[in-house]
């Protein structure tokens, strides 16, 4: 461990931005490996968990996000369709199945969920769920009956991003606060589902933006399951569709970051991937990104197809993570370690305890 007076390999809830700003400043090298000792004693280093993003309502939402081709307020030539059909909704998760994957996110675009809809979304999860898939939505903003609505239905996560630090936040977003985020996730937690929170990196933030970011993250009374890391599709017609390219050796640097700082979520790989070459994907995978969306499009902007994913993970010797339903955190904890150990017989093994 490049530092010795910080175990990384503990979870922590206390992270100073002095300490985060530390590990995005360390040579790029020790960074990795720091990150990739961590991600081997939470996780099977070469499984990667799969999940397929459905947009099941496009467009004309009211909120301002400066990023989202899907805001009414920026003229992008984005197809609007309403509320997608159960029916409709069950075709795309049966192909995601097929395809190979166990996560399936439903996705709308809404301020947040009104009355009306949601005897449907309820539906969606129990039919989804029924396929034998776990189950995401992201539907905006939730009060606690809402939560506690989809959580009876079954709903296993819930996505709710940060997007960015408190202090940039105002760059981004005007039609909803910060703490209006913390909230739903308040409420996620409280009604007992998993939380999926993560953000977007270049949006023209600075690192300690990026830093302010995976703090709120990590200091959140229980680490997101699923963090995902967006770097930012320039969408024409959307007020961030002039800003300049980030350097991709800062987007690897934010995954080991956030890898160091939540040992035990998965960290996913989310939009932007589309721009990402193979040989950024494998380092991102060596810092510690243990999961990615798979499909043929990611919202409504563009995705490497499928095949070719699934092209990458054998050329890396990538398996896809199975679904399993365990009866506890303890099963699960179990079924994990007897991974690991099978991992200690592999002559690349390299025990971050010792
Ligand atoms: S990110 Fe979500 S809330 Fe923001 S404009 Fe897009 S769809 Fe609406």
């Amino acid at each position: 461990m490049p530092s010795s007076s910080v175990n990384y390999l503990e979870s922590r809830h206390d992270w100073t931005r002095q300490q985060v700003l530390a590990l995005f400043a360390m040579p790029f090298n020790d960074l990795l490996f720091t990150a990739q000792q961590v991600h081997r004693s939470h996780f099977d280093a070469n499984r990667v968990q799969v999940s397929t993003l459905c947009s099941i309502k496009t467009g004309a939402c009211p909120e301002d996000c400066a990023y989202c081709p899907q805001s009414a307020r920026y003229d992008t030539g984005l197809e609007r369709e309403k509320l997608m059909k159960v029916e409709k909704v069950l075709e795309e998760a049966r192909a995601a199945k097929a395809g190979g994957a166990t996560r399936f996110c439903m996705g709308a675009a809404w301020r947040s969920p009104k009355k009306k809809d949601m005897p449907y979304v309820t539906q969606m999860v129990r039919e989804v769920k029924a396929l034998g898939l776990e189950t995401c939505m992201t539907l905006g903003m939730l009060n606690d009956d809402q939560a506690k609505e989809l959580a009876d239905a079954g709903l296993d996560y819930y996505n709710h991003n940060l997007d960015t630090s408190p202090e940039y936040y105002g760059e981004i977003i005007t039609t909803r606060t910060y703490q209006d985020r913390l909230e739903t996730l308040d409420s996620v937690r409280a009604a007992g589902m998993k939380v999926c929170a993560g953000g977007i990196i270049g949006m023209g933030e600075g690192e300690k933006d990026r830093a302010g970011l995976l703090m709120q993250l990590a200091n959140l009374p229980e680490h997101p399951e699923s963090v995902p890391i967006n770097m930012l599709v320039k969408v024409a017609g959307t007020p961030l569709e002039e800003e300049k390219d980030l350097d991709p050796f800062e987007f690897i640097r934010c995954i080991a970051v956030a890898r160091i700082m939540m040992p035990k979520s998965h960290v996913r790989l989310s939009a932007g991937r589309e721009a990402m070459s193979d040989e950024m994907q494998s380092l991102a995978f060596l810092a510690g990104a243990n999961s990615i969306f798979y499909g043929e499009k990611l919202l409504t902007t563009g995705n490497p197809e499928a095949n070719k994913d699934m092209q990458l993970f054998q050329r890396l010797g990538i398996k896809p993570e199975e679904y399993q339903q365990y009866a506890d955190e303890t099963e699960m904890e179990a079924e994990l370690s007897s991974r690991i150990a099978e991992q200690q017989n592999d002559p690349f093994f390299y025990d971050a305890a010792k």
